[in-house]
């Protein structure tokens, strides 16, 4: 169990369905919420930054990093692995900040595992037609990678039960109010208020 008093939020997704979008506007106009940066063994893509989109390393030292438990959950996807480091996630949520996690399903439940109050949004295309026509669209893959990502995309949305909240990507922007009013609405929650609340209680003559 991760001690912590930030607020996490974890967002998955199939491939296409919009997640990187959403979740850079979430964390660009919602203060107080970062994105928590992973680890991953696979190489940097045209235009992404060490330590900004990934922090990518080797393989032994993601090895060292499980052997120390330097991870609070890590997955294989295909070839490459990633995972979720822990010491910068304890540091930043004890200092009240909250984090916004971009991990995949399996990643997802284990999070659940380590903060059982972590709170789990998944983003699902309006349709499987609609997904396979935004993957179309992107033109970055050829047909067997298309069929691959829808294939597994109905796994990954098989998993929806185990998510607190389901945002359904039909209009970007209705889409970004709802996620940013899960947020909102979170950090609203009585427990998490309670403190407060008796704070201005206090200021009140008897
Ligand atoms: P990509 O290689 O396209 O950046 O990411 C592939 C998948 O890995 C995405 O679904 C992404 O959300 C997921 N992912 C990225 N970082 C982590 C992580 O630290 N843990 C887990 N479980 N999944 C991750």
């Amino acid at each position: 169990m991760l001690d912590h008093r930030g607020n996490v939020f974890v967002l998955s997704a199939p491939s296409g369905a919009g997640k990187s979008t959403l979740a850079r506007r979430l964390v660009r106009e919602t203060p107080g919420l970062i994105f928590s940066t992973s680890f991953t063994t696979r190489a940097p893509r045209p235009g992404e930054r060490q330590g900004q989109d990934y922090f990518f390393v080797d393989d032994p030292t993601f090895d060292r990093m499980v052997a120390e438990e330097g991870f609070v959950e890590w997955v294989r996807v295909y070839e490459h692995r990633y995972g979720t480091g822990r010491a910068w996630l304890e540091k930043t949520l004890a200092s009240g900040v909250d984090v916004l996690l971009d991990i995949e399903t399996t990643g997802a439940l284990n999070i659940r595992r380590a903060i059982p109050d972590a709170t789990m949004i998944f983003l699902l295309p309006p349709s499987a037609q609609e997904l396979e026509r935004r993957l179309r669209g992107r033109g970055s893959d050829g047909e067997e990678q298309i069929a691959g990502r829808l294939r597994h995309a109905r796994h990954e949305m098989e998993l929806f039960e185990a998510y607190d909240y389901l945002v359904v990507n039909d209009d970007l922007d209705l889409a970004f109010r709802k996620l940013q009013g899960v947020v909102l609405a979170v950090r609203a929650g009585r427990e998490r208020m309670a403190g407060t609340a008796e704070g201005i209680l206090g200021t009140f003559q008897k």
